[in-house]
């Protein structure tokens, strides 16, 4: 078989640990066999972004605006115990925080229905997207503990000199306060990307916060979402048989319950965070939740939802074979060149992105599966090693691609 060609690059990023050990393994066997890979290198890895003092990640953040896709495994966000462990420099941030920080995206995370594997929810037939809101609300927050009686009051100064000031509360003892904030232009963008998202794949759109209590700050996202409805997207909505529906987060929390699924529920970013969780442990195992970042202006990083899985990669070190499972790395690959063949007009290497995912899914079905999956079979089949698994989906690969 000729290697399926690519015009324009996609930007790699590599990471850490377990997934930096799986990275490698499904490039030499699940896609330069095939593929001649055409992709701008960039090492996250920790002991790199220290080098660099961690300009690594702003350039490839500024790569994926260049080139509009990129593929990233997982990475160490560097805590006290990771200092001493690499002997970094500074405490750098997350790399997913600051990637997201240059795209201003909306991050998209999909379960992978596993064959074999039930929901806990039975009712869950189609695989719930949770659209988490990637940015500011109190991962930017400003907090403070105070431990005697005063005012806390919020203030605004505008540059026009237009003070405003509100209390927040007359603290008769010690206590804690926060604030907390969200900008015009990401809410905006947010919301445009969960209606282009939706129109994407088709999906219905639910989004739900709390404006009955947080009537301003998250009543303005109610607005900014039912605006940009109502003005841009219903037309296209109707014309693509699709629904926007929005509900008050419990309310939301509760039909979701009993839903079928097959919604993208658009969730702000705690909101996300916390009901993403949820819902990937919800639908079997974290190790099979594809997350992919997409920014307004068409921007598209595609990555595993979990992490380095440290633990795995310490058992490596010692010489064991793992059994971790790379289906969420594999899908990020997938999904980034599924992405690149769907804009360059290139019919062969979206097809491969299929084959791949089908291959996958494939393997499993026969099963052949890793630990964390074996383990919530049942009958639980015998596990096999990550090079065992792979190796079962390259045979299946070759043989969709005729070779
Ligand atoms: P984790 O790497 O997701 O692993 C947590 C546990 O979940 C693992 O110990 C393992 O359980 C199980 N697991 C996760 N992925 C698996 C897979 N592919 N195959 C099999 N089992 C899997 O989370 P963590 O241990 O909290 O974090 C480790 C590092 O990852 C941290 O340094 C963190 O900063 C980083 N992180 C990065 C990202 C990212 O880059 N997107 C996201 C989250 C965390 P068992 O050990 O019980 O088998
Ligand atoms: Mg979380």
């Amino acid at each position: 078989m000729e290697k399926i060609k690519m015009t324009t690059p996609i930007v790699e990023m590599d990471g850490d640990e377990m997934t930096r050990v799986l990275w490698q393994m499904i490039k030499d066997e699940l896609l330069t066999p095939f593929v001649e890979l055409n992709t701008e290198y960039y090492d996250l890895g920790l002991v790199h972004r220290d080098e660099t003092d961690d300009q690594v990640t702003v350039d490839a953040g500024n790569a994926i605006k260049k080139y509009h896709v990129g593929v990233k495994c997982a990475t160490i966000t560097p805590n006290a115990q990771r200092m001493d462990e690499y002997h970094l420099k500074k405490m750098w941030k997350s790399p997913n925080g600051t990637i997201r920080g240059i795209l201003d995206g909306t991050v998209f995370r999909t379960p992978i229905p596993t064959p074999g594997i039930k929901t806990y929810i039975p009712s869950w037939t189609s695989p719930i997207t949770v659209a988490r809101h990637g940015y500011g609300d109190i991962y930017k927050d400003t907090e403070m503990r105070v431990t005697e009686p005063g005012v806390a009051e919020l203030v605004f100064t505008g540059e026009s000199g237009k003070v405003m000031r509100e209390t927040i509360y007359n603290f008769e003892c010690g206590g804690v306060l926060q604030g907390a904030y969200n900008k015009d232009t990401s809410i905006i963008s947010f919301a445009r990307s969960c209606f282009e998202f939706a129109l994407a794949e088709k999906k219905d759109l639910w989004f739900s916060t709390k404006d009955t209590i947080m009537k301003k700050y998250d009543g303005f996202f109610k607005k900014t979402f039912e605006d940009l409805y109502e003005n841009e997207y219903k037309e296209k909505f109707e014309k693509a048989g699709i629904t926007y529906f929005y509900t008050l987060i419990d309310d939301a929390v509760a039909r979701v319950v009993r839903s079928n699924g097959g919604m993208i529920w658009a969730l702000k970013n705690y909101d996300g965070d916390v009901m993403s969780d949820m819902i990937s442990t919800a639908f079997g195992s974290l190790a099979m939740m594809t997350s992919v970042l997409v920014s307004a202006d068409g921007n598209y990083e595609y990555e595993a939802a979990h992490g380095t899985v440290t633990r795995h990669y310490y058992r490596y070190l010692k010489g064991e074979k793992t059994s971790t499972n790379p289906v969420a790395t594999i899908f990020a690959w997938s999904g980034a060149l599924k992405k690149r063949g769907e804009l360059d007009g290139n019919e062969r290497l979206t097809q491969f992105g299929q084959f791949l995912e089908d291959a996958t899914m494939e393997t499993i079905a026969d099963g052949v599966v890793t630990g964390d999956l074996a383990a919530l079979m049942d009958p639980k089949p015998q596990s096999v090693t990550s090079e065992e698994f792979i190796g079962g989906i390259r045979e299946r690969l070759a043989k969709k691609l005729g070779c």
